[in-house]
């Protein structure tokens, strides 16, 4: 059994407020329980971890030390900044150990994560947490054994930086993530009016794109639970968002469907959607004509998902 519970579902920025109280303000992080071997996961240090922090102190401390692992899908800004704020690291004998991809070979996951714990921006240094913090570099990796009967693969998404998708499998239960990123794109020129086109070069680039997003959509093929980006709707995107690293609603959906996804949990919700927008959208692309089989909703902070 894997339980899965959402404690930030938006991208980019916290944005709490009187239009934000039903699917929640703050950014991404997701926690994952393992009951039956006590294990404990959390998916991104977003602002939501503030809160699970304090879930942790109330209920987890109480029977012992706190061990727990936080996969981070990057390194932007929204997915780290609660990372100062989650208590268990100033309590001595907590066990935290962080994985993440790099995107440069020469920094450090530790100075980027801790970089933020500097008296320039924060009151406490990186160096007086009193828990036992250690850092690993995650690249993409297929199949990697963490114990407990636990199997984790890792894949490169699309996003400005290096950002790592991760699918979780545990006694038959199938939990994956694939934010930020946007669908692959042919990178040549397309157009056969422009000076530098190509056609050898486009078609390429076409196949290239198209290969690529198969890797992604079989990464995620048949997950019980997939969290996917889902941060604009396709005319945003086409208008002004090409490149950003998100992906349009009808994509998401569309490959999750493709991929015979279960439960598609639509995520990185945009700072600006209200929950009004949020309830709209819901009406207008959670239809079985576009999302058949496949239970397909945008995710709520605080909700709970029980695979087994
Ligand atoms: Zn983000
Ligand atoms: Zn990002």
């Amino acid at each position: 059994m894997i339980q899965v519970k959402f404690w930030g579902v938006r991208g980019s920025i916290p944005c709490p407020g009187p239009t934000t109280m039903k699917y929640g303000g703050n950014t991404a992080c997701i926690e994952l329980r393992f009951p039956e071997v006590n294990r404990h996961i959390i998916i991104d240090a977003g602002s939501g971890i503030r809160d699970l922090a304090n879930y942790m102190l109330q209920h987890d401390l109480p029977k012992g030390p706190i061990s727990t692992e936080i996969y981070l899908s990057h390194t932007h800004w929204d997915h780290i900044m609660g990372f100062p704020f989650f208590v268990p690291a100033y309590i001595p004998g907590s066990t935290i150990k962080v994985f993440g991809p790099v995107t440069y070979e020469d920094e450090p996951l530790e100075e980027i994560v801790g970089g933020q714990m500097k008296y320039r921006y924060f009151p406490v240094n990186m160096g007086e947490l009193a828990g036992n913090i250690s850092y690993q570099r995650l690249k993409e990796n297929p199949s990697i054994d963490i114990g407990d009967g636990i199997m984790l693969s890792t894949c490169i998404i699309n996003h400005p930086i290096t950002a790592l998708g991760y699918r979780f499998r545990f006694k038959g239960a199938t939990f994956c993530t694939a934010y930020d990123t946007e669908p692959f794109r042919n990178l040549f020129v397309t157009d056969p009016e422009d000076p530098s086109y190509d056609e050898i070069m486009a078609h390429e680039g076409e196949l290239a794109a198209q290969e690529q997003n198969q890797v992604l959509e079989n990464f995620f093929h048949g997950a019980d639970l997939l969290v996917h980006d889902a941060q604009y709707t396709k005319k945003e995107y086409e208008q002004s968002k090409i490149g950003w690293g998100h992906t349009p609603i009808e994509d998401a959906i569309a490959a999750a469907k493709r991929a015979e996804v279960k439960k598609l949990a639509l995520f990185h919700h945009d700072p600006e959607r209200s929950d009004t927008q949020l309830d709209e959208m819901t009406d207008h692309y959670c239809t079985q004509e576009l999302t058949g089989n496949m239970e397909t909703f945008f995710v709520k902070e605080g909700e709970e998902i029980i695979l087994e």
